[in-house]
């Protein structure tokens, strides 16, 4: 464990509280969201929704295989960022809603983007 925080911005509780064995994920997660607030001038950034368990997952209707479920992922307020500035971020799977990112994830593997 590495306190309450995964980082300066961001802490656990922000990004869901994923289990231990997830936390490196999170770190890596956190850092690309570190990015992203830096280059929206630090603008505080309230996450809408971070790691789910299989049962908060099932419960919200996600996708079986979402990034949520491996602390790699988290949604973010629609206005916040655009897809470009997700990319820069170092995102690798990116959701948007018209030009905003709503869901960023540092998924492994080959790189997704997708409208909703
Ligand atoms: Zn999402």
């Amino acid at each position: 464990m590495r306190g309450p925080r995964a980082s300066k911005h961001f802490t656990w509780a922000e990004l869901g509280q994923p289990p231990p064995s997830l936390r490196p994920a999170g770190l890596e997660l956190a850092s690309a969201l570190e990015n992203l607030r830096s280059s929206s001038g630090g603008r505080p950034l309230h996450l809408v929704s971070g790691y789910r368990s299989p049962e908060r997952n099932a419960r919200v209707g996600g996708a079986v295989r979402s990034q949520h479920l491996l602390g790699r992922a988290a949604d973010i307020p629609e206005g916040y960022a655009t897809v470009e500035q997700a990319v820069m971020a170092g995102f690798t799977g990116i959701g948007s809603r018209g030009p905003w990112a709503v869901h960023v994830d540092v998924r492994v593997g080959p790189a997704a983007r997708w409208t909703y």
